[in-house]
């Protein structure tokens, strides 16, 4: 990893050798911070990149302040011109892509055209953001009174906290921060503390747009510790919705610390991710989104692909492709053009993967490809794997559980009513797919019997969804659902209006209240 590049991005996104956790947005936004330092290590090499000065307890508060004088001013702005201000953030996110994506790469070890694609998904969320904020509308409906008439509106919530999961530490930000902005909502965000160098250079490129249009304290950062900012976050009234992308083992503490005060939680939490591939599908096509389901972002995706349940006909044939196809993948340094995997997060995430597999042996599981720790030459410190392929059988716990790393467990089955309940036989319910030529097995899978899953793919991988759509899934992956469609309305509250033309006061059900002289 060459020490120019990170300079030079560092510098771009300005980025320093100590920077402070709290921030309101505008360039004079940030706070001087008090709490323990944080550094941010390269999972590609190791190596510190920058380090931050995390906030306290009195610095939550006192960005809390100015997130609430923010919404106080926002709210009254109408949502075509905060779509201006979301219109500005994607110029200015299409004028830095390079250099976030390579941030992106550097804290996260995702390879350069994740690192850039995960900018583009902003880019795209911004783009949607603007049109919303023409179309937050609600119903008219007829009332059941003369002279009456009733509608529904949609009003801004306040203010959103963020918390975001290490492995998309830009766009998950976007999906949340900038749909809620266009709702009239303001942000306070707190990113992983994997990877909070991406969280303050967002902060960088965003506060030229944020100084011109005068919202300081729309746009908030926080990076602390849990009990100085996590926990306050959670338990914090003023915080109507906790938009909370990570592990299922954290959404069910945020779930319920945040119902506890009877406050809105969004989750998006962990996926265990299937494609099935039956006998009549487009054999290639299975491998190239099995490669990319289960290889990209090193298996470090909500919905990389975990189980492949494959017809018992084409299991060995499959396996052969995928074995060969596997020994192809160039494995190291994530910032080289050629590099189609990098390293996993960090050494835990790779203890992890490693006890994974010794777990699925114990349990009755095959280990037939990978699943080794590798050095890379010159990155020796960084946590680099071969992804593994293993052999196993749907209901062994370790197949129910998500790993996050690239383990791919191959399930075989010989009848597809069989393949589908075992795809739905896991506790969590992201991401689906089916490979098949058949349109009876296609409609199967998205029947009412089919898929259990948020998202359901036919002839597409489970992973890289398209931000038009809502995504999110059930069970387990919390039931939220973020990004497209009419996501929007989570971040906002509705309300509905009923408006008396008349002389006369109709109670609803036709009740009758009437007391003597006081009505006509
Ligand atoms: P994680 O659960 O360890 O952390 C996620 C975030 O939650 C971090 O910001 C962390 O600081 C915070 N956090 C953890 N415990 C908390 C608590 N008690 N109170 C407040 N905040 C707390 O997850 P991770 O390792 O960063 O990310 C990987 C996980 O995220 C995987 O399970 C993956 O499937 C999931 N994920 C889901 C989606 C989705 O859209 N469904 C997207 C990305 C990642």
């Amino acid at each position: 990893m060459e020490q120019r590049i990170i300079e030079s991005v560092l510098k771009d996104l300005g980025i320093k050798n100590k920077n402070y956790g709290a921030n309101s947005g505008s360039s004079t936004g940030w706070i001087k911070t008090g709490g323990k330092e944080l550094v941010s290590y390269s999972p590609i090499s190791g190596q510190p990149i920058a380090s931050i000065v995390q906030a306290t307890r009195s610095n939550y508060d006192a960005i809390m302040t100015r997130a609430k004088t923010g919404f106080e001013k926002f709210r009254m702005m109408p949502a075509p011109e905060r779509g201006q201000i979301v219109r500005d953030i994607a110029t200015v996110l299409r004028e830095k892509k390079e250099a976030l994506g390579a941030l992106i790469t550097l804290e996260t070890g995702k390879i350069k055209s994740e690192g850039q694609g995960e900018v583009q998904e902003m880019i795209d969320i911004a783009d949607f953001s603007v049109g919303l904020s023409r179309q937050l509308h609600g119903l008219t409906m007829h009332s059941e009174r003369p002279f009456h008439r009733m509608y529904e509106q949609w009003h801004p919530l306040g203010i959103v906290g963020i918390i975001t999961a290490f492995n998309f530490p830009a766009a998950v930000w976007s999906w949340n921060a900038l749909i809620a902005a266009v709702c009239g909502d303001v942000i306070l965000f707190k990113p992983s503390s994997k990877t909070p160098l991406t969280a303050i250079a967002i902060q960088n490129c965003i506060a030229p747009v944020v100084d011109k249009y005068d919202i300081d304290g729309v746009f908030n950062l926080i990076i602390g510790e849990r009990a100085e900012v996590g926990d306050p976050l959670l338990n914090d009234s003023r915080i109507p919705l906790i938009s909370a992308t990570g592990s299922t083992a954290m959404g069910k503490k945020v779930a319920t610390q945040v119902a506890a005060r009877l406050g809105r939680s969004l989750l998006e939490l962990g996926g265990n991710n299937a494609i099935i591939i039956t006998k009549d599908c487009n054999l290639e096509m299975a491998l190239r989104a099995t490669l990319f389901g289960a290889v990209g972002t090193a298996g470090q995706r909500c919905t990389s692909t975990r189980r492949i349940i494959i017809h018992t006909a084409i299991k060995e044939q499959f396996l052969t492709l995928l074995i060969k196809a596997y020994e192809q993948i160039k494995i190291g340094d994530p910032l080289k053009d050629d590099t189609l995997m990098g390293p996993l997060i960090d050494s835990q995430a790779q203890a992890n993967m490693m006890q994974a597999i010794e777990t699925a042996v114990k349990q009755g599981a095959k280990l037939v490809y990978g699943g080794t720790r590798l050095k890379i030459p010159g990155l020796e410190q960084g946590s680099y794997v071969t992804p593994a392929i293993v052999e196993a059988a749907n209901h062994y716990p370790i197949v129910q559980e998500e790993t996050f790393a690239p383990i791919l467990y191959i399930i075989e089955y010989k009848e597809l009513e069989d393949a589908v309940r075992m795809h739905n036989d896991v506790p969590q319910g992201l991401s689906s797919s089916i490979f098949t030529d058949s349109i009876k097995d296609q409609e199967l899978f998205l029947s009412h019997k089919g898929s259990d899953c948020g998202i359901a793919n036919v002839n597409i991988g489970t992973s890289g969804a398209e931000i038009g759509g809502a995504f999110g899934g059930e069970k387990e992956t919390g039931g939220g659902r973020e990004s497209g469609s009419d996501a929007w309305k989570n971040y906002m509250r509705r309300q509905t209006n009923t408006i008396n033309w008349g002389e006369n006061l109709p109670l609803a059900q036709g009740i009758v209240f009437n007391i003597k002289g006081v009505q006509k």
